[in-house]
């Protein structure tokens, strides 16, 4: 058996904490390919909070949840997703078992709109409020387009510093090949 490949190990990482009725975000919901990954996981019992600050990105993965009937599940927001703490009801706070950021742009899309460093880390650090005990938190990391490798090293700064008693941080790379994504891991303790 060959190893995942980077995209599916972050499910993978996520689906073995995240099962039906739980609560999740996805930061960058882009074309929908995690989104729907987190609500086929929760289940009509569950939640799934999206956000994006593109409209093409929201109605791609709005059509994409109708068209595998698991929409009923997701909120989608066209927000920036350091403002989650707007959307998302307060009583969720600490009771969120998932959070996927993948960062950079679309694909296929306009690739000057672009995650950036400081708000990143931002969101990141506010997300980190928002996970349960036991939760996981997932960033996939760009270094290939402008921008991206300052805000994969602010981004990894950042998590380097979380207390060990409360998270555990992974930090996993494919070593020989050029520019492939990173993907940061952030458990909250139990
Ligand atoms: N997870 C997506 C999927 O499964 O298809 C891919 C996400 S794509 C790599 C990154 C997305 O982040 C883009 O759609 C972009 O518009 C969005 N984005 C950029 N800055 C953002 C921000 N501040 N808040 C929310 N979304 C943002």
């Amino acid at each position: 058996m060959s190893l995942p490949k980077i995209l599916a190990y972050t499910h993978q990482v996520i689906g073995e904490v995240l099962s039906v009725g739980g609560i999740a975000i996805d930061a960058t919901v882009g074309n929908g390919y995690d989104t729907l990954f987190l609500a086929k996981q929760v289940g009509s019992q569950g939640r799934v909070y999206g956000f994006d600050i593109q409209q093409t990105a929201i109605s791609i993965t709005r059509k994409r949840l109708i068209e595998h009937h698991a929409s009923e599940q997701v909120e989608l927001f066209l927000n920036n997703h350091a403002l989650l703490h707007q959307d998302i009801p307060l009583v969720y706070k600490g009771k969120i078992g998932a959070i996927m950021f993948n960062l950079g742009y679309l694909p296929n899309g306009d690739h000057q709109i672009i995650t950036t460093a400081h708000t990143t880390q931002y969101a990141a650090e506010q997300a980190s409020e928002w996970l349960m005990k036991g939760g996981r938190m997932t960033l996939v990391l760009y270094t290939g387009h402008s921008g991206g490798e300052a805000e994969a090293s602010t981004v990894i700064n950042w998590a380097s510093s979380l207390p060990t008693k409360q998270f555990r941080v992974d930090w996993y790379q494919i070593l020989n090949r050029h520019q492939a994504p990173s993907i940061l891991i952030i458990e909250k303790n139990t």
